[in-house]
């Protein structure tokens, strides 16, 4: 029987993995990474490689490694200049840097060794601790560490239909979001105000006619809640709130839709320099042509006609109850708040021997449980058990 199960291989349980064995000492072969993906950390670098990230929105204390310094020090050896490792105000570091330091710290702690392929469907309570079924096997382990982060797609009402049409329709986060075949003078509709919107923006405009639309207009914000959220000034309050006002502290907190500076610039820019456009409405319906071509209607009653259009509207926020873990939640009464999100100790324990971080822990973590801040908290948490 395994120590601990940690299910999803993406940042979260990466980091996590590597401080129960290196921090921690719980023997290697004692700790197991269930991941889907053929490697670790896939459904992070495929999403962030198809926005064509040029620079994290954190910064470079956080990352994967143990000692907050990690990243700062791997770069300082590199013979680079700084300019090109990352970027000021908050030294966010560079996607290429942030990258070769995942894979740094994978390589040199063998984690990729931790690493079992497959998905977890359901798991059942067994003498001293929980089986995990998979496609193909059972896995048992004392304890479980669910760090499967977020994996649905936020789609737009009007453009489910269409995407079953197979119009050219795809979310930028999507493994299988692909533009090449965009031919080089159609026109693209990026949909979104955030950072994978205006990435992905600015980086399709060079071969394409790109007009981004957005509901508000483009607004900064260095960071996607204040990094007030990380210390003991937001969190104390936080933590003597109940769980709705809980909710409402989260949502509050959260800044979805905005850019940072440097994007914020250059997508200001491109448009000023008519090297894009922006157009600020909402669509409320959209249509395919005979010749394939997509018909989007705005609030407004106007009509615009894209080749193709990008999604860049984000993730869903799945509550538990409709994944995977709706049978457990039911089967062992694991508490959830209203907002249907699990209720855990201050050591991010659900239940005896199951444990949530990302998204899962953000009743106890805060706004930034999703984000890489957010494993490096839950990872003080969970040294407490
Ligand atoms: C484009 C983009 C840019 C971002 N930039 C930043 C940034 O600069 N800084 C920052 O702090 N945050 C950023 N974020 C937020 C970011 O998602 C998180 O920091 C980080 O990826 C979350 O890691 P995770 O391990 O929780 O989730 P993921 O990376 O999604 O990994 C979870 C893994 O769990 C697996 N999984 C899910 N369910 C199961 C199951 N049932 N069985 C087995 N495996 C399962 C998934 O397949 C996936 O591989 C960004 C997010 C996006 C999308």
């Amino acid at each position: 029987m395994l120590d601990w199960l940690i299910i999803g291989g993406g940042i979260h349980g990466v980091h996590l993995a590597h401080v129960l064995i290196h921090k921690q000492g719980v023997p290697s072969d004692a700790v197991r990474i269930l991941d889907p993906h053929e490697r670790l950390l896939a459904a992070w670098s495929s999403r962030t490689a198809n926005t064509g990230m040029r620079y994290l929105r954190s910064p470079l204390v956080h990352h994967v490694d143990l000692h907050p310094a990690s990243l700062q020090r791997f770069a300082q050896d590199l013979e680079t200049a700084p300019s090109d490792l990352w970027i000021e105000p908050y030294s966010r570091p560079s996607y290429a840097l942030f990258q070769s330091h995942c894979q740094h710290v994978i390589d040199t702690y063998l984690l990729d060794r931790l690493h079992i392929r497959g998905q977890a469907l359901a798991m059942h309570r067994v003498d001293g601790g929980w089986c995990v079924e998979t496609e193909s096997a059972s896995i048992t382990t004392q304890r479980v560490l669910l760090a499967t982060g977020r994996q649905q797609l936020r789609l737009p009402d009007w453009a489910e239909p269409l995407i079953a049409q197979n119009a050219s329709i795809q979310h930028v986060l999507d493994s299988a979001f692909e533009s090449e075949h965009f031919g080089d003078t159609s026109t693209v509709f990026v949909l979104g105000a955030g950072m994978s919107a205006g990435q992905i923006a600015l980086k399709l405009m060079s071969d394409h006619a790109v007009t981004l639309i957005t509901r508000q207009p483009l607004r900064h914000q260095d960071f996607d809640s204040s990094p007030c959220w990380i210390g003991p000034k937001c969190l104390d309050a936080f933590g003597q709130a109940n769980y709705q006002e809980r909710r409402s502290m989260i949502d509050e907190a959260r800044q979805p839709g905005t850019l940072s500076q440097d994007i914020y610039a250059d997508a200001r820019a491109a448009v000023q320099a008519g090297q894009m456009c922006h157009h600020r409405s909402e669509i409320i319906a959209a249509d395919v042509t005979d010749d394939r071509r997509i018909v989007l209607t705005f609030v407004d009653g106007t009509k615009r006609i894209a080749d193709h259009v990008v999604l860049a509207t984000g993730l869903q926020p799945v509550p538990p109850e409709q994944t995977w873990l709706a049978d457990a939640i039911a089967r062992y009464r694991l508490p959830v708040a209203g907002c249907g999100y699990p209720i855990l100790d201050s050591t991010l324990r659900w239940a005896e021997g199951l444990y949530a971080s990302g998204p899962l822990a953000e009743l106890e973590l805060g706004p930034v449980a999703a984000n890489i801040a957010g494993a490096r908290a839950a990872a003080e948490r969970l040294r407490q058990i």
